[in-house]
């Protein structure tokens, strides 16, 4: 049986340089087998019991894009506040959107 990875709290068999796989491929690409992706420490969606990572303005990838269609992120109606404050950005970032469409797409938009 190999050696456990050498990270805190990894239980991984190790691999190289005494690291498994996922810490050592992380210490090649970014020279830190602890480093961190910037999306894996970012926020979860903002939209309620929604725990999916936050994408675009703070919501995930679903609940982004119902916003896109549909004007609202889902079943739950936004506050007055908020469905004041979605008309009133959203004609602000009309390039933003079209480049986020154009990374659709091209199935960049991950
Ligand atoms: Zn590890
Ligand atoms: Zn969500």
């Amino acid at each position: 049986m190999k050696p456990e990875c050498s990270i805190n709290d990894c239980h991984t068999d190790s691999e190289v340089r005494g690291w498994c796989r996922t810490h050592y491929s992380r210490w090649q690409r970014h020279g830190d087998p602890m480093y961190l992706l910037p999306e894996a420490k970012d926020v979860e969606c903002s939209v309620n019991d929604c725990h999916k990572p936050g994408r675009a303005r703070g919501w995930c990838k679903k609940h982004y894009g119902r916003w896109f269609r549909h004007g609202d992120t889902g079943k739950r109606t936004p506050t007055n506040d908020e469905y004041r404050e979605l008309l009133h950005m959203k004609p602000v970032d009309d390039g933003f959107w079209n480049q986020v469409v154009a990374c659709q797409k091209e199935r960049l938009w991950v």
